[in-house]
């Protein structure tokens, strides 16, 4: 019986990441992907070259029909035992210019959006007794962010969600936790030059922003740690100490 592993915004830069090591560490992947429909499909041909087990899934996070069709697709190919939510938007721009759309766009996608699988997800999970969750927030959930506000918000939203899934599902047998990533090299952080870049890279300890691989494997350990649960685990280079 394969363990089955269900990944949002699998298509591109962290997401991709975490289906690759995933499927490398047995998981059957299922890669949910939005408008990145080739590149999931090129994630998920590698892997099966490779040996593993993985298929794509459209699911647009911010479709609740999507989300219930996607997750009821994944348990017909066998019991969920890990999601994994990287589906997320940037949103910037100082208060006073963030539009009433923004605000709703980026709650959509990176809180209901990951609010919403975690409901689709836990139906099957809390049957089986088993099954872990792990959503992505930011160090600006966390810490906040100036002209990021809507993004930050977003993300603290996701900590509180995981803490508070994790005390309601943890007599169910599931975990649930939460990995706040830093700077990431991916296409979300394309907005910032290179000399922003080096910059952030400055403020680092580790003197680098990170590699999705990197946080890919936060989301493995986390995926397996099975006395873990309603934890955050900044994976940042030690940007924020
Ligand atoms: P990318 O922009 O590289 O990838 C974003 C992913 O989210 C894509 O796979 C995209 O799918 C998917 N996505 C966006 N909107 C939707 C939607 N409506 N429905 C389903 N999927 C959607 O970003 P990252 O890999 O960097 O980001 C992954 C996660 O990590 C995000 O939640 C982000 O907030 C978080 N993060 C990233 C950091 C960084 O520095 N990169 C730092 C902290 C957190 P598709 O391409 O198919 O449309």
């Amino acid at each position: 019986m394969y363990k089955i592993a269900f990944v949002t915004g699998g298509s591109q830069g962290i997401g991709a990441a975490v289906c690759s090591l995933l499927a490398e560490n047995g998981y059957y992947t299922v890669i949910g992907y939005n408008t990145h429909e080739a590149e999931a499909k090129e994630i998920a041909d590698s892997i099966v070259s490779k040996g593993g087990f993985a298929v794509t899934q459209h699911c647009d996070v911010t479709s609740e029909e999507e989300i219930s069709d996607a997750v009821a697709y994944v348990e017909s190919l066998g019991e969920l035992d890990v999601v994994v939510n990287c589906a997320g938007i940037v949103g910037s721009g100082q208060i006073q210019d963030i539009s009433t759309e923004q605000w709703h766009r980026v709650f959509s996608t990176n809180t209901r959006g990951t609010a919403l699988v975690c409901r689709e997800a836990a139906k099957g999970m809390i049957s089986r007794h088993r099954g872990s969750i792990v959503n992505i927030s930011s160090i600006w959930g966390l810490f906040g962010a100036s002209c990021e506000s809507v993004y930050a918000a977003s993300k603290a939203a996701v900590i509180a969600l995981t803490t508070s899934l994790a005390k309601e599902l943890g007599p169910s047998g599931i975990t649930v936790n939460c990995v706040a990533p830093g700077v990431i090299d991916t296409a979300m952080n394309k907005c910032y030059s290179h000399e922003e870049i080096n910059a952030l890279a400055e403020q680092t300890p580790l003197g680098r922003i990170g590699k999705p691989e990197e946080v890919a494997e936060a989301v493995l350990f986390l995926s397996k740690a099975s006395f873990v649960t309603g934890q955050v685990l900044v994976v940042d280079g030690g940007f924020t100490l």
